[in-house]
């Protein structure tokens, strides 16, 4: 049994996973990559890595740092790091013990054992890219803004030739630039809001202020390349017969509703970012409680320790909320801290009250950023009835309209149940956000958190072959044992203790 269980090696997790180790805790550290570094720092494979593999990565030394003490604690034997492996199923014993399944998830991992226990677990899954449905967003050649930016970090692969980014939000930035770096011809970046909205937070946007240098890095990268910057402008289409060839944008008001006349370019690669989903399949599973943040996503709710309302679980990184990488680590080190704490090893206390101070601040600043760049409250309207929202089970807007109209479904879950979406292979990872904005919308009200949690609750955290469920009773009876023999063991080792 590990003391502790840390799922995600992104910045939230290796930073809980070697303050964890540095405290003393026996770790095991999950992560669905091959390598640490999660989304912010994914970087080309290190076997076969380059000198300029630091291009285009911010805080790289950081990671550099607490990648070097992750494998050397694993050196000592202290942190457990298994990459590759991707944990689909948690459940608590009645010892307390967490018991987490994991499946293999890439080839290099040795798969040798599908089943931890922990006494208590750090989850920083992170998150995933939000979606706005719109009328051909299901062409070939439309990504996600997080895809094309992950091929080009994890691959060194440009997406297409010319390309729009769009959507809301600064992570548009360094898309927008990486893909003009690696040659792409960027013909605009069109986004949602404008940026005065900083204007109305002046502490918030300063409470970061390595950002507001990364800002400046970007603008100038931006004029280098002479990608054109359209703010107040959304792409109400996208156009192509097999593959996409063109988006039509406008110009829109506050409210995102259009405001100008139409104009098309050509483009062989669309990029859409809407900001990010967290994932939060792990938590919910272990019946913690949620609240919505200020960009609307469902998000763990936690105290200033980093803890949920479930005993012994700790959640860090982009599953509280938003906020990047920065933000990220400090949760992760101040969970790891707490939770040590918990377990009888004390961490310095201004260590612990300047990490909780960085955590405020950061979340200051991401609450700014969120108010700058909201999703456009009138985006369902852009929509067409043909237009597809849950693309798994082929659910258009005209299924989910109907089946409000028509059979008085006034809820997300209730949509779900007439309509089908979020019913398919991704289980509302994808169409999840939309559809509960589109029931509220119909409803004419704003989306709740009870619009959000039935459409980001799964049974798994992620679909698993047929063998690992058959093998579920076998392991049940295994755990059982060992989890049942360690409380033995336990038991004796105090007894001989009191004598
Ligand atoms: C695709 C994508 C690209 C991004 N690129 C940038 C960028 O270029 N610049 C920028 O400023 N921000 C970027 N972001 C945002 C940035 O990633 C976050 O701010 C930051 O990485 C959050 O850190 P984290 O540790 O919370 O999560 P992450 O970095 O997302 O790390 C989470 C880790 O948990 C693992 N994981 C999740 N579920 C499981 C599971 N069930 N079992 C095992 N492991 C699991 C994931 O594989 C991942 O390695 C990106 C986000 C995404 C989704």
């Amino acid at each position: 049994m590990h003391d502790v269980a840390v799922v995600g090696a992104g910045p939230a997790g290796l930073a809980a996973a070697v303050e964890a180790a540095e405290a003393g805790l026996g770790v095991a550290l999950i992560d669905t990559a091959g390598q640490p570094g999660g989304q912010y720092w994914r970087h080309y494979d290190e076997n076969h890595a380059r000198p300029d593999d630091r291009v285009g990565h911010h805080g790289w030394p950081v990671f550099t740092g607490l990648r070097d003490r992750m494998y050397a604690l694993r050196a000592e034997g202290r942190i457990r790091y298994l990459p590759g492996h991707q944990v689909w199923l948690i459940t608590r014993g009645e010892s307390g013990a967490f018991t987490l399944r994991v499946t293999v998830a890439t080839s290099t991992a040795d798969g040798a054992d599908r089943t931890f226990i922990a006494r208590a677990l750090i989850l920083c899954p992170g998150g995933y890219d939000r979606q706005l449905p719109l009328p051909g967003w299901d062409l070939p050649g439309v990504m996600t803004a997080g895809g094309v930016q992950a091929l080009l970090k994890g691959h060194r692969t440009p997406a297409g030739r010319r390309a729009v980014v769009a959507g809301t939000g600064p992570f548009l930035l360094p898309v927008a630039t990486g893909l003009a770096r690696a040659g792409v011809s960027v013909a605009a970046v069109v986004e949602a809001n404008g940026t005065l909205g900083w204007l109305r937070d002046p502490v918030g946007a300063i409470s970061a202020p390595g950002k507001g240098v990364e800002a400046l890095q970007y603008a100038a990268l931006m004029a280098r390349h002479r990608i054109p910057y359209r703010t107040r402008t959304v792409i109400r289409q996208i156009l192509g017969t097999d593959r996409v060839e063109a988006a039509r944008i406008t110009r829109v008001d506050r409210d995102g509703r259009p405001a100008g006349p139409d104009e098309e370019i050509a483009a062989d690669l669309v990029a859409l970012g809407w900001g990010f989903t967290p994932s939060l399949e792990l938590p919910l599973m272990l019946g913690a409680e949620t609240a919505k943040d200020v960009d609307g996503s469902l998000v763990v709710a936690v105290d200033d320790h980093q803890r949920s309302t479930v005993e012994g679980l700790y959640v860090a990184g982009e599953a509280t909320g938003v906020g990047g990488a920065a933000l990220a680590v400090h949760e992760g080190r101040l969970s790891a801290l707490a939770l040590a704490a918990a377990l009888g090893q004390p961490a310095d206390p201004a260590v612990m009250r300047r990490l909780r101070s960085a955590v405020r601040r950061g979340r200051r600043f991401a609450a700014a950023m969120h108010r700058t760049y909201p999703v456009p409250r009138a985006w369902p309207h852009w929509l067409s009835e043909t237009t597809p929202v849950c693309r798994c089970e082929e659910v258009s807007y005209g299924d989910l309209r109907r089946a409000h109209d028509d059979l008085g479904a006034a809820d997300a879950r209730t949509l779900k149940m007439l309509a089908r979406p979020g019913m398919g292979w991704c289980q509302g990872r994808v169409c999840g956000f939309a559809t509960a904005e589109i029931a509220a919308c119909l409803s004419r009200r704003e989306t709740t958190s009870e619009d959000l949690r039935p459409l980001a609750t799964r049974s798994f955290a992620v679909p698993v072959p047929l063998g690992e469920l058959a093998a579920l009773a076998e392991d049940t009876t295994a755990v059982e044992a060992t989890e049942g023999a360690t409380e033995e063991k336990t038991r004796r080792k105090r007894g001989r203790e009191r004598e």
